[in-house]
């Protein structure tokens, strides 16, 4: 009993764990093959988007918690139009990864609905709905595989012209040439460790080579140089053209062109609208656009001390 038990558990902590991560969601479906906890309904359609401009994505009077007890969204309520890029912005612990979680359709609310293009996810299947999403995660995993294979995961069958232009887009290409096995270097956890954003290059290439109509782009937590930040910043404005797309945004710079900005506290909406209604508004959003100009500034401070060394 015992002996069942304990690897059983560790399966499940195991499950959880990678479970928390999007970058190995897919993978993970497709080693067990299904979700415990979510099932496709008996009548479920595959998911029809469109792909012209990408697909329309509805949250209505979403409530959700993970676990009995402890709600983690409240009436999250809003729509994100065709093609058009909703960043997200609040504190770490306020539900902005959670709504990604749940637009992949991981976990299923207490109530409201989810849809994409008016379709209920609980109402189509699985599959589809994961394939019409390509995330960028927040930390990108890497398999123990070559940086071939890790790229073209995103498009099983891919042919090696399309994962070079792929590469290239990504601004990961010339990189890849550089290393002595190039494109059949081996990375991941016993190969070659990339950079955070060597790594970040990688999931937007895989990302290109996918094409969805839905793009989630969860921003790294920590600071890229400013270079590094530019470039991160046009890549994403070049695979968010003609997709909709939620962006999860640590730097306020990624949201000044956002057609919707969304604040989040505690699960809760408090302020929505553009970076200029939301600067108008002088709340939440104006208060952490102060404090990052201001940190901004320090920096800038910091960097003409030490040019003037
Ligand atoms: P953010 O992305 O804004 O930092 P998350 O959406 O990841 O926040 O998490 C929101 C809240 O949900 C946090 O309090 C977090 O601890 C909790 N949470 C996240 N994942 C789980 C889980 N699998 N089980 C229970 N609570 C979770
Ligand atoms: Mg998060």
């Amino acid at each position: 009993m015992i002996q069942l038990y304990i690897p059983l558990n560790f399966l499940g902590v195991l499950y959880r764990e990678i479970k928390q991560s999007l970058a190995d969601m897919e993978r993970l479906f497709s080693l067990l093959g299904q979700n415990r906890e979510v099932a496709d309904a008996d009548h479920a359609q595959v998911l029809q988007v469109h792909h012209r401009n990408g697909a329309e994505i509805r949250f209505q009077h979403v409530n959700f918690s993970y676990e009995e007890k402890r709600q983690i969204l409240f009436d999250v309520d809003f729509t994100i139009a065709p093609g058009t890029t909703t960043a997200v912005v609040g504190h770490s612990g306020s539900g902005k990864s959670t709504l990604s979680r749940l637009l992949f359709r991981f976990y299923d609310i207490q109530s409201g609905h989810i849809s994409i293009d008016g379709q209920d996810v609980r109402d189509v299947t699985q599959a589809s709905v994961r394939a019409a999403i390509g995330i960028v995660p927040q930390d990108t995993v890497l398999f123990n595989d070559t940086i071939e294979y890790n790229i073209a995961y995103g498009k099983p069958g891919a042919s090696k012209e399309e994962i070079i232009a792929v590469a290239k887009a990504a601004y990961i290409h010339d990189f890849i040439e550089s290393l002595p096995d190039g494109y059949d270097s081996m990375v991941g956890e016993r190969g070659l460790k990339l950079s955070g954003g060597e790594k970040q290059r990688v999931a937007i290439a895989r990302t290109l080579l996918k094409n969805p109509s839905i793009l989630i782009f969860d921003e790294a937590t920590s600071a890229l140089d400013s270079q590094a930040e530019q470039l991160i910043q046009a890549q994403l404005k070049d695979i968010a053209r003609s997709r909709t797309s939620l962006v999860i945004a640590h730097r306020l710079s990624t949201v000044v062109d956002a057609q919707q900005i969304l604040v989040m506290d505690k699960g809760r909406i408090i302020e929505r609208g553009t970076h200029h209604d939301l600067l108008a508004l002088h709340g939440a959003y104006t208060r952490m656009w102060e404090r990052q100009q201001s940190k901004k500034k320090d920096q800038t401070e910091e960097d003409d001390d030490e040019a003037d060394e």
